[in-house]
């Protein structure tokens, strides 16, 4: 097994011990689902490895039938573990509780449905290490990430070489069905109508795709008085969106809503680049 070299004031070599608590945190991506096979791969024999996933209600309910697959193909039983003081996982009430639905950095629901669920896992069952589905093509996001927010995250993924396309064709492979909102064109299994969202390519999909949840949403953020999207320059309401705006490209499973996203809300304010030439 390689040593490890954790950057940070010093640098100290670690790698997982006998007898070692791994939580990979499963998100209902493909990624995080050869995060989780990689993992038992390489340290099964040696350590505890547990998939853990923190629900979102707003997810589509495929998702919940990935994870269940995913955990039947690995043999291996997937834990939900959500926030105590939202027990059903519901993004909606989370919204309506907080009378929020995005921060300038961010999005209440992150912080209670995946921050605060992640900590309160921690707080009662002991993790050694964590893995996330940083693929190859993340490794400046992971660097970035074991400086600022865990040290002991296992990159299993990189230095396996794999990248998202890699991920998702070995599901198929293996005849594990991705979750069908990649079918949809969703570039990642987050929540329908994920607030963090300001393209209007991406609202006009969700409009497309899931008119119900479009309705939802643009009913909430009237009430709020929040606007989500951006067009022209500008972030208006969601009932204010032209059905055919276009911009703000979407990027191909760039950026999931797992466990750390307070880390990659730091990096990345929006989920989708918005205002692309409108
Ligand atoms: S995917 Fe979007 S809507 Fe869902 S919890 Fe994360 S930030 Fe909130």
């Amino acid at each position: 097994m390689t040593a490890r070299v954790v950057p940070g004031l010093f640098d100290y070599r670690l790698d997982p011990q006998p007898g070692d608590v791994i939580v990979v945190w499963f998100s209902n991506g493909a990624a995080s689902a050869i995060a989780w096979q990689e993992t038992l791969r390489r340290y099964g024999n040696l350590c505890d490895v547990r998939g853990v996933n923190n629900p979102v209600q707003e997810e589509d309910q495929d998702n919940l039938r990935f994870g269940d697959a995913v955990a039947s193909w690995l043999q291996r039983p997937l834990i939900r573990h959500a926030n105590p003081d939202f027990p059903t996982g519901s993004a909606d009430e989370v919204w309506r509780r907080e009378r929020a639905m995005v921060f300038p950095h961010g999005a209440p629901c992150t912080r209670s449905l995946k921050k605060l669920a992640r900590e309160d896992y921690e707080r009662r069952n002991r993790v050694d290490w964590h893995v996330l589905g940083f693929t190859v093509e993340e490794k400046a996001r992971y660097d970035r990430f074991v400086l600022t927010e865990r040290s002991n995250v296992l990159p299993v993924l990189i230095e396996a070489g794999l990248s998202k396309q890699d991920c998702l064709d070995r599901l198929i492979f293996e005849g594990v069905r991705p979750p069908r909102v990649y079918g949809e064109g969703y570039p990642n299994a987050n929540c329908i109508g994920c607030v963090k969202s300001q393209s209007p390519t991406y609202w006009n999909l969700v409009r497309r795709t899931r008119p119900d949840v479009f309705a939802a949403r643009a009913r909430l953020s009237r009430e709020l008085g929040v606007r989500l999207v951006k067009y022209r320059g500008e972030l208006i309401y969601l009932d204010e969106l032209p059905p055919d705006a276009v911009g703000g490209r979407l990027k191909t499973m760039n950026v999931e809503c797992g466990v750390f996203c307070e880390e990659v809300e730091q990096a990345t304010p929006t989920i989708y680049e918005a205002g692309c030439g409108l």
